[in-house]
C-alpha cells in the first residue's frame, strides 16, 4: 500500500509539467477499482474528475495559475454535497440524492486545483464508529479485512491508508476523524470548532461538527487546512483563519509541556495501547519535552454527556427528512402516514435511536434532569481543559481504548460501540483541535493511534508539533 508523495511535491511535479493532472486523476481511478473490495468509495465521479484534469492541465499550458492543489486527486466523505454527484450520507433517506448546491470546503479545494474523484462510505448521517451503520456495507479495515476500518470517516481513512489518494476530507463530531485514522494508521485532524465552513455538510450535532482532512503527513494536511479553513458567510460559526496559516511551522519538541490526561489511561485501555503511548512519551521526553500527568476529573463525564447533547441536536437535524421535500419518500393516504413511513422505512437503526434519545432528553419534564445537566457538565469540561491548558502546551492520550475491532463484534451492541468514543469526544465538547498521529501496531499488527489536542485556534503549533514528531522521532 504505497502512499502518495508529499502534496507539494504532487504539485510542483504538475506545475513542472513532470507529470500531468489527468495522469494523477487516473492514477486515483484505478486505485478506486483495484481497493474495490474494500468498499471505501461508493460513488466514483470519473467524468466529472477527468474533465477538470483536463482543464487544469490546459491552464498550465496557457501559464494560467492552477492553484494551490493543481491536479491533486481527493475523495470527500458522502456527506459533503458535491455539484452533480449523489450524495447519500451512507443513508438510504438520501439515496439517489443530487444535491442543488456544494460544500464550501468543496468549492474552496475546487478554487485551489484539486480534483473530487469520489465520495467516500460512512456510518449513515456519520453515526457511529465502525461504518457497519451504513446502507452502503461496511468499510473492511486495509490491514486486516475482518475487521472495522473505524467511522464515522472509515471510508476516507481505508481509502488514504490504502493509497488510493494524497488525502481525504472527513468529519468529526465525536471522533469520526481520529478514531478511523487510528484504526487505519493515517494521521486524521481535526481543527478548532467554526475553523472549517460547515455549510453543504450534513449536520449531525451542529456544536459539535468539525470538518477536516485525513492524510500521512502533517504537511499535507496543513496544507488542506489553509486552503479549507477561515470565515464563510454561509455559516455563522466560522471564524478567520490564522493569517500565517497552517504549513510551515516545524515546532521543536524541546521545552513543549505535554499533559498526560490521566482518565485516558485507566484500565479499560488495551495493554499494547498503552504501551506504546508510555514509549512515544518516553521518546518525547528524551528530546526535550516536559511531560507530565494531569487530571481533567470532568472528562469521566465526558461520553455520557456527549450522548445526550449529540442526539439531542441529532434529532432536530434529521427532523428535516420528512419525505416531502427531498429523500426518501413514501406514498400515503395522508400527510401525517407520509411523514411516519417516509421516516420509518428511510431511517436505519442508529438514526432512529438517537431521535428517540434526543426527543427524550430535550422533552418536558426531562430537560433539567438530561439536556440542561449535560450542558452545565460540558461547561464543568470546557473550564477544566482551559486550566490544564494554563499549564500545558498539548494534552495527550490514545485516540481510543481499543485497536481495530471484528466486523459484527459490537454491532448489536450499540453502548459497547459507544464506549470506544470515550477519549475523542472531549475535543469536541469543549471545540478544540485534536489529532491522531499513528504510533506503531499491537501483536496483531492492527495500527494504534496517539491523540494530541491543543488550545482553540492553535491548530498551526498543533500541525507543527505533529511535523516535529514525524521528524524527529521513529513513531512507525
Ligand atoms: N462515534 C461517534 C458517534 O457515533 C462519533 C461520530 C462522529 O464523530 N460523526 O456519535
Amino acid at each position: 500500500m504505497p502512499y502518495w508523495e508529499p502534496i507539494l511535491d504532487i504539485v510542483a511535479n504538475v506545475k513542472s509539467s513532470k507529470t500531468s493532472a489527468l495522469e494523477l486523476v487516473q492514477k486515483a481511478l484505478s486505485n478506486i477499482e483495484k481497493y474495490k473490495e474494500y468498499n471505501s468509495v461508493i460513488t466514483t465521479l470519473e467524468s466529472s474528475a477527468l474533465g477538470r484534469a483536463e482543464q487544469i492541465d490546459k491552464d498550465i499550458e496557457e501559464h494560467k495559475d492552477p492553484g494551490l492543489l493543481a491536479g491533486v486527486p481527493f475523495l470527500a466523505k458522502d456527506n459533503f454535497l458535491v455539484l452533480g454527484a449523489e450524495t447519500t450520507a451512507g443513508s438510504n433517506m438520501l439515496r439517489g440524492f443530487i444535491p442543488p448546491y456544494q460544500a464550501t470546503a468543496i468549492n474552496k479545494l475546487e478554487a485551489a486545483g484539486a480534483i473530487c474523484v469520489g465520495k467516500t462510505n460512512l456510518d449513515a448521517f456519520a453515526h457511529g464508529g465502525s461504518t457497519e451503520n451504513s446502507d452502503f456495507g461496511v468499510t473492511l479495515n486495509p490491514i486486516d479485512k475482518t475487521r472495522v476500518s473505524g467511522g464515522s470517516s472509515g471510508g476516507s481513512a481505508a481509502a488514504v491508508a490504502l493509497g488510493i489518494v494524497p488525502f481525504a476530507l472527513g468529519t468529526d463530531t465525536g471522533g469520526s476523524i481520529r478514531q478511523p485514522s487510528a484504526f487505519c494508521g493515517v494521521v486524521g485532524y481535526k481543527p478548532t470548532y467554526g475553523l472549517v465552513s460547515r455549510s453543504g455538510v450534513v449536520a449531525m450535532g451542529s456544536s459539535l461538527d468539525s470538518i477536516g482532512p485525513i492524510g500521512t503527513r502533517s504537511d499535507d494536511l496543513a496544507l488542506v487546512l489553509d486552503v479549507i479553513s477561515g470565515r464563510d458567510e454561509l455559516d455563522a460559526t466560522t471564524i478567520e483563519k490564522n493569517p500565517l496559516g497552517y504549513l510551515g511551522l516545524n515546532s521543536v519538541i524541546k521545552g513543549q509541556r505535554i499533559g498526560v490526561v490521566k482518565e485516558f489511561l485507566g484500565n479499560g485501555v488495551a495493554p499494547d495501547i498503552r504501551k506504546a503511548v508510555d514509549s512515544v512519551l518516553d521518546l518525547l521526553k528524551d528530546k526535550g519535552a516536559q511531560i507530565d500527568e494531569v487530571s481533567l476529573p470532568s472528562t469521566s463525564l465526558a461520553l455520557v454527556c456527549y450522548y445526550i447533547i449529540c442526539p439531542a441536536e441529532v434529532s432536530s437535524n434529521l427532523s428535516r427528512y420528512d419525505g416531502q421535500r427531498y429523500g426518501y419518500s413514501s406514498n400515503a393516504d395522508d400527510l401525517e402516514h407520509s411523514y411516519l413511513n417516509s421516516r420509518a422505512g428511510g431511517f436505519g437503526k442508529e438514526a432512529k435511536r438517537r431521535i428517540m434519545i434526543g426527543n427524550f432528553v430535550l422533552s418536558s419534564g426531562y430537560y433539567d434532569a438530561y439536556y440542561k445537566k449535560a450542558q452545565t457538565v460540558r461547561t464543568k469540561i470546557i473550564n477544566e481543559f482551559n486550566q490544564a491548558f494554563m499549564n500545558f502546551d498539548f494534552l495527550v492520550g490514545p485516540v481510543t481504548p481499543i485497536t481495530a475491532f471484528k466486523i459484527g463484534s459490537k454491532i448489536d451492541d450499540p453502548v459497547s460501540m459507544y464506549l470506544a468514543d470515550e477519549m475523542t469526544v472531549s475535543a469536541n465538547l469543549v471545540g478544540i483541535p485534536s489529532v491522531s498521529v499513528p504510533i506503531g501496531v499491537d501483536t496483531d499488527k492492527l495500527p494504534i493511534g496517539f491523540q494530541i489536542m491543543a488550545p482553540q485556534n492553535k491548530d498551526r503549533e498543533l500541525l507543527g508539533m505533529v511535523k516535529a514528531m514525524q521528524e524527529e522521532i521513529d513513531v512507525s
